[in-house]
Order: structure tokens, then sequence, then C-alpha cells
């Protein structure tokens, strides 16, 4: 049997009461990604432009910051020309305060003239092409295939999804990082979710399994859940006994 048909339906539960708890925070959310999104109007090409300048920007970021952010980008002209012909000093006060700003001028400058010299001012179509971008790792760039070109590739994996993939024993054996975590995800989440998977988690890990202090008393899935944080009022043991290890979802 494949690992996706062994692992899903027990995970199930587990997916489902993730989704309960985000949706009841879903119109505030969705408010936020409404002002993270590109207007529609916008030509095709300049509109992913504007997806890989939110996604850069967003990283370590508070999404009211990036959304700020973003606004002043637009008001000044965020095309590929008009960002490689900004000066450092005023881009980064068009992005002050996201985190790690002086970087991302840097990066946001060195893309801007890549992407004019190279790709006729678009963003590149593929994966591989995205990762030689300075700034874009593996997560941003499969978010950038979802979001700017509607092409599946693969699953954001941030450091919520990673966290909480492990903490929910999602990862056989546990992972190092969110590279290793987004092999484990794809090798038995069924690709129809890969696109869902980052919001879902991305919503649950900000505002319920936080990563200190996890509010596991109010978490659907506090029964199931084999981390150690998972029963934070009750011992672990008392619960599911002494020899418990896990949901195990690969036997
Ligand atoms: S029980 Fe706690 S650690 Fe487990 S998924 Fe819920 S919030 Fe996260």
């Amino acid at each position: 049997m494949l690992k996706q048909e062994r692992a899903f339906p027990k995970l199930l539960p587990q997916l489902v009461s993730i989704y309960f708890c985000v949706c009841s925070l879903l119109s505030k959310r969705c408010q936020i990604k409404d002002s993270l999104s590109p207007p529609p109007h916008l030509f095709h090409q300049v509109r992913r432009y504007q997806v890989l300048v939110s996604l850069m920007l967003s990283s370590q970021t508070r999404d009211q910051v990036t959304s700020a952010a973003l606004q002043r980008l637009r008001a000044h002209g965020c095309t590929v020309d008009n960002i490689v012909n900004t000066d450092d000093d005023t881009l980064g006060q068009l992005i002050y305060p996201v985190g790690f700003w002086r970087t991302k001028v840097k990066y946001l400058k060195q893309t801007s003239v890549i992407l004019q010299r190279e790709f006729r001012g678009d963003i590149p179509n593929t994966v591989e092409g995205l990762v030689r971008l300075p700034g874009v790792g593996p997560k941003m760039a499969h978010l950038a295939m979802d979001i700017a070109w509607h092409q599946v590739s693969g699953i954001g994996v941030d450091t919520h999804v990673h966290r909480i993939s492990n903490r929910l024993g999602w990862t056989r054996g546990g992972t190092k990082n969110p590279e290793e975590t987004r092999k484990a995800l794809e090798d038995w989440l069924p690709r129809d979710l890969w696109s869902e998977i980052n919001w879902l988690l991305v919503g649950f890990g900000q505002q319920v399994c936080l990563p200190v202090n996890p509010l596991c008393s109010v978490c659907l899935n506090q029964h199931s859940c084999p981390s150690p944080s998972g029963i934070n009022f009750f011992s672990r043991d008392t619960i599911f006994g002494p020899n418990f290890c896990g949901p195990h979802l690969f036997c």
C-alpha cells in the first residue's frame, strides 16, 4: 500500500481540527492576505513581480508590517524598472521596519537587476530559476510558483510548517530543517493539499501552536498530539500511558 494511502486517513482528523481552528480566524487573515496580494488589474508581469516582492518582504516579518511596506512600495511604483532606479536609502525608507530590511534592500535591488537583464522584467517560471535569485529560497520559490504562476511545484515550508509537522509527528522520525520537512510531507500528503497546507499551518502556528508555550489547552488536537508539550495541563503519560510514542502513522 502507498505511504499516502496508509498515513493520510490517520492524519485527516488532525487536519480537519486545524482547519476548524484556523477558520475562526479566517476573515481577519483574509483581510491581511488581500492586502498582501497584488491588485487584480495589474499587468500579469507586474503582478508576478509584486508576488515575489511580497514574499521577499514577508520573511521574518508580521503580516501587518509587510502589508504596510507593500502599500508604500506600490504607491512609489513597484515595478522592476522603478525599483532598479530607486536608490538604496529611499528603498530602505519605503520598506522599513520589515525584518532584516537592510539585507532585503540589497536582495531586492540585485534580484530586480537580474530580472530586468535576464528575464525581460518577468520572474523565472521554474523553482530552479527562482532559487538562483538573491534572497529567494525553496519555500519562497514554491509559493511563488503557486501564487504567481498557478503551478503547484511543492509545499512551501517555513518555520511554522516545520515546527508543527514535527510536533504532530507528521515527519517520520523527525526532520532537522524545512527542506527535509518538505520532502517528508510531500511523501504522503495528497498533492491536492500542497497549496493549502502552508496557509493552514502558518495560521495555526501564529494563533494556537505557538513556537513557545503553545495553547494546547484550546487545541482540538490536544488528545492526539504526541508532542511533549501537547498536554500541558496533565502529565502526558497519564493520558497516553508510558509506552505511547506517537500516532504510528507509518506502521
Ligand atoms: S496540542 Fe499543543 S503542541 Fe500539539 S498541535 Fe496542539 S497546540 Fe500544538
